[in-house]
């Protein structure tokens, strides 16, 4: 099982539920392991098919 060589969710500290790609595919992202982290549910759906920079930004000027 992949999930269980990450300890938790990659971006908070939730349980690791799901696969995320790091880069999505629609950003030339490719379905290989060094382009998949671990994830919960909650980060994966908040995240969705924006780069991590994207949504670090995103994140960061929610309150707009
Ligand atoms: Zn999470």
């Amino acid at each position: 099982m992949v999930l269980a060589r990450w300890g938790g969710c990659a971006y908070c500290s939730g349980p690791a539920e799901v696969l995320d790609h790091v880069r999505p595919f629609e950003h030339g992202g490719r379905d290989v392991e060094s382009n998949l982290v671990a994830a919960c549910h909650r980060c994966n759906g908040l995240k969705s098919s924006l780069s991590l920079a994207e949504w670090a930004v995103t994140a960061n000027t929610e309150r707009e």
